[in-house]
């Protein structure tokens, strides 16, 4: 298994839009930790073969989430942060439960984790909770 880690300039939010592709163009997945767009698609396997269409190409697992925010958490007993994007219906009355649900089970560090909000007309990405670096580049917990 090889793949290739690249980033570029998100179109959505100005930040920094990551990116991690199989060699062999067996999955893919893109994301912007600051406004939370996601995208992956993965090969279908049966067996050991790609799973094909009527056509002859090889099928794959779409998702998308246009993401109206993002989370990086970082627990404090553990190297890799959980990163994530909050969907469409996420806004900042969904934040109280969020913070009691997920921050508190994992006890968090405050410096080195963080809780977005995108808002779609403006583009504005706010800090809601925690502490965004400027550069973005973190360590990624296995999707
Ligand atoms: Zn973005």
């Amino acid at each position: 298994m090889s793949s290739v880690l690249g980033d570029e300039e998100c179109p959505r939010c100005g930040g920094v839009l990551c990116w991690e592709r199989h060699t062999r163009g067996y999955w893919h997945w893109t994301r912007c930790l600051r406004c939370g767009f996601y995208e992956s698609e993965r090969l279908i396997w049966n067996d050991d073969t790609p799973a094909l269409d009527d056509e002859g190409n090889w099928r794959f697992d779409h998702t998308k989430v246009v993401g109206r925010g993002a989370y990086v958490l970082k627990p404090k007993d553990a190297i890799a942060s959980q990163v994530g994007s909050l969907g469409e219906d996420f806004g900042p009355e969904l934040l109280r439960d969020f913070l009691d649900m997920d921050l508190i089970q994992i006890d968090c560090d405050p410096a080195k984790s963080y809780i977005t909000y995108f808002d779609p007309e403006t583009r504005a990405v706010t800090v809601l909770w925690g502490e965004m670096k400027p550069d973005l580049y973190v360590e990624y917990a296995d999707e």
